[in-house]
C-alpha cells in the first residue's frame, strides 16, 4: 500500500497569494507523505535504522485489525527487519482457520498464560521451530485468544522480562509488560543466542519510540 498525501495544488490563476498558498500545501502535503515500507510520516521514518536480522525461528504475528494502522506499531519492524515474519490480520470475530492452517509444525504460542513455560527454562531439544506471537493491546490480544480455541492447543511459551518496556508512549497495563517487538526480540535471543543483529533492531525500536515521542506529548499518548 502507498499512502501519500494528495496534492493539493490544482492550478488556477497566478495571483500571489494564491500561489504561495499553495505552496504552503504543498509543504504540508510533502510533511504528511508517508513511506510506503514503514507506513510512517516521511519525517520519522525508521526505515534507514532498520538492518535485517537472519533469524531462523519463523515468526507469524496474528495482529488484531484495529492495531493495523496505529502509528505506533512495532509490528512494521518485525516485518521489515525479520526475514522470517509473517503478519496475519486477524479478526476476533471471523473464522481464522486458514491462518491456522499456515501455523507449522513444531509451533508454540508466546502467551503469558498460567500454563506457558517459561523459554528460559526449556531445553533446546524442546525449543519451538516456530513462534506464534499476538499483538495488540492486552485487551484486543486477549479477545483474539479466547476467540480462536485452536490457539489454546498449541504448546505455550512465556518470557520472564527483566527490565520495564522502552514502549514508554502507549502505556501498558503493568511495568513488565512488552511490546509485540521487543517480546519477540528478546524470545528469539533466546533461542538462538548466536543470531547477530538483534540489537539494531531494538535500537531501530529506540528510534521510532524518541522520533514519535517528538511529536505526542507523553501524557496524551493512549
Ligand atoms: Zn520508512
Amino acid at each position: 500500500m502507498v499512502a501519500v498525501a494528495a496534492a493539493v495544488a490544482t492550478g488556477g490563476d497566478n495571483i500571489d497569494g494564491r500561489a504561495s498558498a499553495d505552496r504552503r500545501s504543498a509543504d504540508a502535503a510533502t510533511a504528511r507523505a508517508s513511506c510506503y515500507r514503514c507506513f510512517k510520516p516521511r519525517v520519522a521514518c525508521i526505515c534507514s535504522a532498520i538492518r535485517r536480522v537472519d533469524n531462523r525461528t519463523g515468526i507469524t504475528i496474528l495482529q488484531h485489525p484495529r492495531e493495523r494502522f496505529h502509528a505506533l506499531g512495532t509490528v512494521r519492524i518485525a516485518r521489515l527487519g525479520l526475514t522470517r515474519a509473517r503478519v496475519e490480520w486477524c479478526a476476533p470475530w471471523e473464522d481464522a482457520a486458514a491462518i491456522r492452517d499456515r501455523i507449522p509444525a513444531g509451533a508454540a504460542l508466546l502467551y503469558p498464560s498460567p500454563a506457558a513455560r517459561a523459554l528460559t527454562t526449556l531445553p533446546a531439544s524442546e525449543h519451538p521451530r516456530h513462534l506464534v506471537a499476538i499483538d495488540g493491546t492486552w485487551f484486543l490480544a486477549k479477545k483474539i485468544y479466547d476467540a480462536h480455541s485452536w490457539l489454546h492447543r498449541l504448546p505455550h511459551v512465556s518470557l520472564t522480562p527483566t527490565r520495564p518496556s522502552a514502549y514508554r508512549i502507549r502505556r501498558e497495563p503493568q511495568p513488565h509488560c512488552l511490546a509485540t517487538l521487543e517480546a519477540i526480540v528478546d524470545a528469539l535471543r533466546i533461542l538462538e543466542p548466536d543470531t547477530p543483529g538483534f540489537d539494531g533492531l531494538l535500537a531501530a525500536f529506540d528510534t521510532m519510540v524518541d522520533r514519535q515521542a517528538a511529536f505526542v506529548p507523553l501524557r496524551a499518548a493512549v
